[in-house]
């Protein structure tokens, strides 16, 4: 089975981690561990003219840091705001067939839109961008089913009407990769 580790970039929620676990393993089989140690986020990768980090600073930053951990992919949790150039904004970022990935919670949170902090609204958002760029590094392209976690999102209103789930065709992908998903959507 493929093995996946949920790495905290700075300070990351517990609870969120474990909980992203106890769902991730009833959408796709693969083994989840859950870092102990967070890794500090670099100051470098801060933009202070945007007020955002730069994604690709980032992802670059969690590979080499994460060379030596014995894991197939490792998807890093940051609780910030992020982007890449050309791009307002990610809500994640990922190797295409590579090994990391990395999640933004600051776009993930109701309170950034105003809204009341909503946990489990933050948590199944969360989850299908873990899945989406773990799909990412398991070689997986965007996918032109708007109910597919693989679809693009371009705002916070694609991510809520996606399905923290895989369409029938990227499933099929994905088990020709060693991953199996349990009960794929149409
Ligand atoms: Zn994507
Ligand atoms: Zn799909």
């Amino acid at each position: 089975m493929k093995s996946v580790i949920l790495q905290p970039l700075g300070l990351v929620s517990q609870d969120l981690l474990f909980d992203l676990k106890t769902y991730l393993i009833k959408v796709i089989d693969v083994d989840v561990y859950i870092a102990n140690k967070s890794i500090e986020i670099p100051r470098a990768a801060f933009n202070p003219v945007r007020g955002q980090y730069n994604s690709t600073y980032i992802l670059n930053y969690l590979k080499v840091s994460s060379s030596h951990l014995p894991y197939d992919k490792v998807i890093g949790i940051a609780d910030i705001d992020a982007y890449v150039e050309g791009l307002n904004f990610v809500f994640g970022e990922a190797e295409l067939g590579g090994r990391v990935g990395v999640v933004y919670l600051g776009r993930l949170r109701s309170e950034f839109y105003g809204g009341e902090e909503d946990y489990e609204l933050l948590l199944i958002r969360t989850l299908k961008e873990v899945l989406h760029e773990l799909g990412h590094t398991f070689g997986l392209l965007h996918c032109a089913n708007r109910r597919c976690v693989m679809t693009f999102s371009n705002s916070i209103f694609d991510t809520d009407y996606k399905e923290a789930n895989f369409c029938k065709e990227c499933s099929k992908r994905l088990s020709a990769r060693g991953v199996i998903v349990l009960d794929p959507i149409d």
